[in-house]
């Protein structure tokens, strides 16, 4: 028997951005926990042609396939796994090799396969050990298969797990394409349909129809009904009347009728042609949705269910076979089988044309974005209530991208629930100089793809004789509640006006926060608005950084923000392949540092390593800040490497929001608008902040604030996110 333990590793099925993290992470961390690791390529393919399929992997596998996009262990169908000869073929191929735990990344197809060849192990191990194919005792030294699957595959189509390897990049593929064309769209006045993939799952159309400006989508859950030709027509005709340039119609690729019938793209255009009679163009993105390097999320969902893939694994036994997939930003492991048949549920029921049954097993996640897509992306909806209320929307803090998708969002679920949104331009210094007017519908046209803050946004905290004047404002402009979405200053503020509120009567009007920081340093939520954006951001440059080194020794450190909240240089470091994160959370001495100056010179002198990053908080230390530690890289790796530094600086801040940012915007919002809205009608006034939390939305009270958050710090006194501090340690 093989004195270690042996995982095999693949990838199959369609190929998505984020399989080599994957990859990476789990060679990584079996390497470390002393067992071996065989990559199968070209996925079972490589089990029927074991001579060229298995390759015994070491370290160098791993290295500089982090930011690839594809996967470097090949994919393929293999029609020979259909067969009871070729899955014979497949364990006879794996036990020659002495594996009998596999870990497969892929879409419900592969991961099947996966669990029929632990299910047929026991039979066909008997069976080749009689014909002689096996040695006798190969059933007693490997009495199972282990199997661990990962959900890989774009269209996030796969049960079990919030969301897919790969998903997030394909999104990020679509909403730039969609950007681009209406930018096009919108110069011509024209309509275009654009078909995204998706053939049993409408979960990046209606995605990246919540992110963008598109009025109409077409998905295999919600099969249309009867007539859906004239309600299209109608809806984007009323889109033009109310002064939209550019018409948009994104199709899923199995979208259908409730008849059963496919609908395509090339028939939507000939619908809109016919209906409106205006100029219609189809884009099919087609493989353009797969390809590219993946998303920083991609990158770190990749990485932390591969190194829990690996811990499973090395267990003694799993049965049944699992899948590792995340849920609430947490990694679970969810019976494969059941996370199969219910994946089979969901398109079957998409085939019958069961709506209801599709989300129900979809997940409510969706079925909430479709139903908010539905009302914001339409050409209006003015809601009528016994008591419309004046809302008040405001920002404080720095610019956050994906702010003005939540403004955008607020403002039209009030107007939807017959609510006037007052958009407050510049923050509380606006709000004190009486720079307020009304939002209506078409004024925020075209916002949710934009940075920056189109209403404003300034950092001013109101204190002494500005209370008054905010009070005074509030009661001037009639305003009976106040939505901030903003930062740690602007969460500051609203506690400043909540503890105000026995002097300042003005203040007892409701008031929620969204969290909008590119800092992701708020209580209550695992993700601010903005986060994303400034990490993929960070993660692109550092990419380019590195790649600049080429054949040169050199060591770069790279200076992230995030005042003293380590998030941003966490999740860059993790998703860049950082050897070391310098984090506020985890001081470190001298003697630390010049430990780590130690390891890399022993890597660069003896291990073939060329090139090094460290990612350093931008307060991680205010003594070792980064020059000092360039100098001190500098002087002690002297002969082993240079040392190239780059603080990135505002750049952060900037960008359009990704797709995530725009999504979360768009959730949070909702989710506020609506308790905001039980607020009002049943009088009360409470002041809080809603977050995404692991157990869904959920709105804090301010009385929560100061126990939740380390003031000293600006940060959370919990952050969940340094369980993956180790996940990154292991993987250096
Ligand atoms: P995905 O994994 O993306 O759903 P496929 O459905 O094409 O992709 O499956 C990939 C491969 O997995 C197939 O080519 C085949 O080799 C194997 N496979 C799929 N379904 C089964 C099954 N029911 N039994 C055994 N192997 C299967």
């Amino acid at each position: 028997m093989a004195d270690k333990l042996r995982i095999g590793i693949m990838s199959s099925g369609g190929d998505a951005p984020g399989m080599n993290a994957a990859v990476r992470a789990i060679i990584k961390s079996t390497l470390r926990a002393g067992a071996e690791i065989y990559g199968i390529y070209d996925g079972y393919m490589g089990l029927q042609h074991p001579e060229r399929g298995i390759v015994k992997l070491d370290s160098s596998a791993a290295r500089g396939i982090l930011s690839l996009g594809g996967t470097v262990l090949g994919t393929a169908r293999c029609k020979e796994m259909m067969t009871k000869e070729g899955r014979r073929r497949a364990i006879h191929s794996l036990l020659t090799y002495e594996i009998d735990r596999l870990v497969c990344i892929g879409g419900d197809g592969s991961l099947t396969g996966a669990e029929t060849l632990r299910t047929e192990w026991t039979e066909a191990v008997q069976a080749l050990m009689a014909d002689g194919s096996l040695p006798e005792d190969t059933l007693e030294k490997h009495p199972c298969l282990s199997v661990v699957g990962l959900p890989g595959t774009i269209d996030n189509d796969l049960c079990g797990s919030d969301i897919t390897i790969g998903a997030d990049t394909a999104l990020h593929r679509i909403v730039e394409a969609i950007d681009a064309i209406f930018s096009t769209a919108a110069s011509h006045q024209r309509t275009f349909v654009v078909e995204v993939m998706g053939r049993h799952c409408g979960y990046l159309a209606v995605m990246a129809g919540l992110s963008t400006g598109a009025e109409w989508i077409l998905i295999p859950e919600a099969p249309c009904p009867d007539g859906w030709e004239e309600k299209m027509g109608a809806a984007l005709a009323q889109g033009r009347a109310v002064g939209k340039r550019a018409g948009m119609v994104i199709i899923a690729e199995g979208a259908r009728d409730i008849h059963g019938k496919h609908i395509t793209s090339d028939y939507v255009r000939q619908v809109l042609i016919d209906r409106m009679g205006e100029d219609t163009r189809v884009t099919i993105l087609g493989h353009v949705q797969r390809g590219g390097s993946p998303s920083a999320y991609d990158r770190n969902l990749s990485t932390v269910l591969g190194r829990e893939a690996v811990t499973l694994a090395l267990k003694e036994k799993i049965e049944p076979s699992v899948v590792m997939g995340i849920r609430g930003n947490r990694p679970v492991a969810v019976p494969l089988m059941k996370a199969v048949e219910d994946t089979h549920r969901a398109q079957k029921a998409c085939t019958d044309g069961d709506e209801a049954a599709a989300f129900r097993t979809r997940g409510e996640h969706l079925r909430r974005a479709y139903d908010l897509f539905k009302v914001v992306n339409s050409a209006g909806v003015h809601g009528a209530t016994p008591n419309p209320k004046r809302v008040g929307i405001i920002h404080c803090g720095a610019p956050a991208p994906g702010m003005n998708m939540a403004v955008r969002t607020v403002s039209r679920l009030l107007i939807a629930k017959g609510h006037e949104p007052i958009a407050i331009h510049g923050g509380f210094d606006g709000l004190i100089n009486a720079k307020l007017d009304s939002l209506n519908w078409m004024d925020v046209s075209g916002w949710a793809s934009l940075g920056g803050a189109e209403i404003g946004t300034a950092h001013t905290v109101p204190s002494g004789p500005e209370l008054y004047m905010a009070a005074r404002a509030l009661e001037d402009h009639k305003i009976d509640a106040l939505i901030m979405i903003g930062g740690w200053s602007g969460y500051s503020a609203i506690n400043c006006l909540y503890q105000e509120r026995r002097d300042y009567p003005a203040f007892k009007v409701p008031m929620i926060c969204l969290p909008a920081s590119i800092d992701n340093n708020l209580p209550g939520t695992d993700f601010s608005i903005g986060a994303d954006t400034a990490l993929n951001v960070i993660v692109s440059a550092v990419d380019k950084i590195k790649r600049s080194a080429v054949a040169n020794r050199r060591c770069f450190l790279v200076e992230v923000m995030g005042y003293e909240c380590g998030y941003l240089a966490q999740m860059s470091g993790m998703a860049s392949g950082a050897e070391r994160i310098y984090l506020h959370e985890q001081p470190r001495v001298a003697a630390d540092l010049l430990r780590d100056i130690d390891d890399l010179k022993e890597q660069f002198a003896h291990q073939g390593r060329t090139v090094a990053l460290i990612i350093n908080n931008e307060r991680a230390n205010p003594i070792y800040n980064t020059g000092v530690l360039r100098a001190m890289f500098e002087a002690e790796g002297k002969g082993y490497f240079d040392v190239r530094q780059a603080i990135l600086g505002h750049m952060q801040q900037g960008g359009d929001p990704t797709p995530f940012d725009r999504t979360l915007a768009a959730r949070l919002s909702s989710y506020a608008v609506e308790r905001l809205d039980q607020i009002l009608a049943e009088g009360s006034n409470i002041c809080g902040f809603v977050g995404s939390t692991k157990d869904g939305m959920r709105l804090f009270e301010f009385h929560d604030y100061e126990r939740l958050i380390d003031d000293q710090y600006r940060r959370p006194r919990h952050q969940w996110w340094m369980d993956f501090v180790s996940v990154n340690e292991d993987l250096v």
